[in-house]
């Protein structure tokens, strides 16, 4: 009897010193890259020495992707005056993802569209309502069809300009959990500036809990369990100004029209697993409005959506509806699931 008891409290104790040594393998990262701050959180012997390849790999590639960064890809492409740049592979690779990407979703995700991102402030801060035909001028620049990509060789015609701030993220957070998995950590969560990439599940093995935030409030729309997956999301309330007419204007464009889109849409938010697409996607369905978000849902596999408009529905796909509590009881007034 007695040897059962000290037993038992060897093993308890071996119990503790293991997840005392559990706990003791955390690592985080915090930095601001790609105007944005990022937080890493890795579990794992190596994530210390894998935590400081992945604030090297993002300060990179925001030196390949920046707009403003004189001797960025995008920069030098920006202003080669319609003549062709040789970029590094990464550049080529986001840029192939981002120009498929706006062909998929019918230009609501265009990748050239810096120029009117511009023309309403957008890039400096100072914003403002342009002229109808300012609009009209900068809308004949905007044209994912006339990029040419040829290897690591792009041009861009005369006057054109690329913007990645709408795929950039997802698809370096997704490079960021590729990289820590490759170097062993099998348990993380990176987080940029709110989008979510979830390595592995938590080390004890249980899903990821993700808020999604409420556009509105400092609130939660609801929570995502996830394991290996990401969550994106998109909306206007994350930069937006008000106009001397009283009107707000967000920072997301609709290439149709050059204005900030207005599609009846509060926030997106896409999970999925590839973090470039679901970026693109956050953007695109956020111009496209519910009804053609969902169309195009059902038309495409391999993500799914949680999508709340400016009249309290939150609309969540059917892969969702086991892992998404909904929990703004304010904001939301129904929920809505989107079926095949
Ligand atoms: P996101 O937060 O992923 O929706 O990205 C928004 C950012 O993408 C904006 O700040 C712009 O830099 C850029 N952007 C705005 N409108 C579009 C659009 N229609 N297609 C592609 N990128 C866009
Ligand atoms: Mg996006």
């Amino acid at each position: 009897m007695k040897k059962t008891a000290y037993l038992l409290i060897a093993l308890i104790l071996l119990a503790l010193c293991a997840s005392a040594a559990l706990a003791e393998e955390k690592a985080t990262k915090d930095l601001f890259a790609m105007d944005t701050h990022i937080s890493i959180t890795a579990y794992g012997e190596t994530a210390p020495e894998a935590l400081e390849a992945a604030e090297a790999l993002l300060l990179e590639r925001e030196r390949l992707w920046s707009v403003t960064l004189e001797g960025s890809d995008i920069h030098a492409v920006n202003h080669a005056d319609g003549e062709a740049v040789d970029v590094s592979a990464a550049t080529a690779d986001v840029l192939s993802l981002a120009l498929e990407m706006a062909e998929s979703t019918g230009g609501a995700y265009d990748p050239t569209i810096y120029p009117l991102v511009s023309l309403w402030g957008f890039t400096t801060g100072e914003y403002r309502v342009p002229e109808v035909d300012e609009i009209e001028r900068m809308l004949e620049l905007v044209d994912y069809g006339a990029v040419s990509i040829d290897g690591c060789t792009v041009a861009l015609k005369k006057g054109m300009q690329l913007d990645l701030g709408g795929i950039a993220k997802g698809y370096a957070g997704e490079e960021v959990a590729a990289l820590l998995q490759e170097r062993g950590v099998d348990s993380a969560l990176v987080d940029l500036g709110g989008n979510i990439h979830a390595v592995g599940c938590k080390p004890d093995g249980s899903a990821w809990k993700i808020g999604v935030k409420s556009p509105t409030d400092e609130g939660l729309l609801g929570v995502l369990s996830v394991c290996d997956q990401c969550v994106i999301t998109s909306g206007a309330y994350e930069r937006y100004f008000t106009g001397e007419d009283g009107e707000t204007y967000g920072h997301i464009i609709d290439p149709d029209t050059g204005r900030p889109a207005d599609s009846g849409l509060l926030s997106v938010t896409i999970v999925g697993s590839d973090g470039g697409r679901c970026d693109a996607l956050s953007t695109a369905m956020f111009v496209m409005g519910i009804e053609e978000a969902c169309e195009y849902w059902r038309a495409n596999e391999g993500f799914e959506m949680i999508a709340l408009t400016d009249g309290g529905t939150l609309y969540v796909t059917e892969g969702l509806e086991e892992n998404f509590v909904a929990e703004d009881k304010g904001l939301i007034r129904e929920v809505c699931v989107v079926e095949r």
